[in-house]
């Protein structure tokens, strides 16, 4: 199936080749557009093409206090926050959003950058791998039952649609020591997605 004939929302994942099993895992995921959270615009011209898609790297926010908003808006606020924090000439001065696409406490998939291009998320990894955050700090809070659900959809859509994926954690993949994505979230990764590793990769 060439790119972009499948059905369901193809303008969330270029380059997507989904099996029927995956189009089927694509229309269970609530997609949110980018449009719903920022008017901005990345600057296209500073970043670099993705190319073949080899990994997916769960992060979280890590913010110092825990994140408890299930609101659209308030969550919608949030990214926008963390989307200036990232690209403020002042700050950072990234392109766009550092990461592909964030996973919200209700299970809401929400678009950031546009996955033909490499994110900014694990220094020195960022070719062909995709950046997915998970809201929240969980060092000290335990993700809701909605975002281990919709994060393992979004995983074995990924996996699915641009196999092979090696799906790694932010920690695992670091040139620096970093908590990140949490304990908690760490936990959950390694009981779910370790052992078949080796059967998507
Ligand atoms: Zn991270």
């Amino acid at each position: 199936m060439a790119s972009g004939d499948f059905p369901g929302r193809p303008e969330f994942f270029p380059g997507a080749k989904p099996s029927q099993n995956g189009i089927a895992i694509l229309q269970s995921l609530a997609m949110v557009a980018r449009g719903a959270f920022t008017t901005g615009v990345p600057r296209l011209e500073n970043l670099l093409p993705m190319g073949t898609l080899h990994h997916a790297t769960v992060h979280h926010t890590g913010f110092p206090e825990r994140f408890l908003t299930d609101d659209f808006a308030a969550t919608a606020t949030h990214l926008l926050e963390i989307q200036t924090l990232h690209c403020d000439p002042a700050g950072r001065n990234w392109a766009e959003i550092g990461y592909h696409y964030a996973v919200d406490r209700m299970g809401r998939i929400w678009q950031l950058r546009d996955l033909r291009f490499q994110g900014a998320h694990v220094k020195n990894h960022n070719a062909h791998n995709a950046g997915i955050v998970v809201l929240g700090n969980f060092d000290l809070q335990t993700p809701t039952t909605q975002q281990t659900t919709a994060l393992t959809a979004l995983l074995n859509f990924i996996r699915d649609a641009f196999h092979p994926i090696t799906v790694a954690t932010h920690r695992e993949l670091a040139d620096t020591p970093t908590s990140c994505p949490g304990t908690y979230l760490q936990m959950f990764i390694d009981q779910h997605f370790r052992a078949s590793n080796k059967e998507f990769a």
